[in-house]
């Protein structure tokens, strides 16, 4: 074990951590147990960054830059592909996560392209002991918000998130379009996020309370996520009561969508 590793045991960590019954794991910290090294040595594979850099085009980058935004805090990091996407279109990018694996492989990814990114391990819940100074926008991506299994919880990072922001500035977080999972069942073509050739990416149970995702390798190596299945009003509700201002709503990347069609809701919200 090196220093660093004994510092960080979840560094060690390679097989996901559930319990005797899985479909009871509904704690927000559960997410330290499942973004374990392996999964996240794989993750990269189920992103596929050139297929998810062309699916999203310059939607985020546009956004930000329509509204003069400059200093991004990109508080749910993973391996970095919003980081990297965003300081090579010349933002000032703090990269954060709470998985102290994800954050180091952000760092190693970057590092790869030529950049040296600006890292942090932070839970969302206790941002700002961890993150300094305000940015111009925060964005939360990849349907990483719905890792909060609790009410409180959501309530608490986004009132975090809403003190790292400027008097003026944004938040951009996405979710799964839950609405269409929990009404009509499963339906993703895949398309936005998870592209990756011969991965599987699906529920394989929902309930109210659940979504608990498998995704599986080609390898034959098999993951899975517990996430909480937050529909989107409910959502736009909660950014309105942390204070958010305007709260716009896209589906995929578009500005007018079905009701249950989109894969993906994208969240912007303005605090004035
Ligand atoms: N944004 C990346 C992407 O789209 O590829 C990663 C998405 S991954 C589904 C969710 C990320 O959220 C993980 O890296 C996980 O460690 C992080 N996360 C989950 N709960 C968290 C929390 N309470 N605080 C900080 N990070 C958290």
């Amino acid at each position: 074990m090196t220093k660093l590793d004994a510092a960080n045991p979840e560094l060690t960590m390679t097989e996901q951590v559930y319990g005797d019954d899985p479909l009871a794991d509904r704690q927000t910290d559960h997410y330290r147990k499942e973004y374990v090294t392996s999964f996240v040595d794989k993750w990269d594979e189920l992103i596929d960054w050139e297929g998810r850099a062309q699916s999203e085009g310059q939607f985020f980058i546009d956004i930000l830059r329509a509204r003069g935004k400059e200093r991004v805090l990109d508080v749910a990091c993973g391996t970095g592909f919003h980081s990297v996407r965003l300081t090579e279109a010349g933002f000032d990018v703090t990269a954060s996560d709470g998985s102290a694996a994800m954050v180091a492989k952000a760092f190693e990814n970057a590092q790869t392209r030529g950049l040296i990114l600006k890292t942090a391990q932070a839970d969302w819940r206790w941002l700002n002991r961890d993150i300094a100074g305000k940015y111009d926008a925060i964005i939360c991506l990849g349907n990483s918000f719905t890792h909060l299994h609790k009410e409180q919880d959501r309530r608490r990072a986004l009132a975090e998130f809403y003190a790292a922001l400027k008097h003026d500035g944004i938040l951009i977080l996405d979710q799964r379009n839950y609405d269409a999972i929990l009404d009509h069942g499963y339906s993703s073509k895949h398309k936005f996020y998870y592209c990756g050739d011969n991965i599987t990416a699906e529920p394989e149970y929902v309930d109210d309370g659940l979504a608990r995702f498998k995704y599986s390798f080609p390898d034959g190596s098999e993951y899975t996520l517990n996430m909480c299945p937050i529909r989107k009003d409910y959502m736009r509700r909660l950014l309105q009561e942390g204070g958010f201002e305007r709260v716009r709503t896209y589906g995929d990347f578009q500005e007018t969508y079905g009701g249950d069609e989109p894969d993906f809701f994208i969240h912007v919200a303005e605090k004035s």
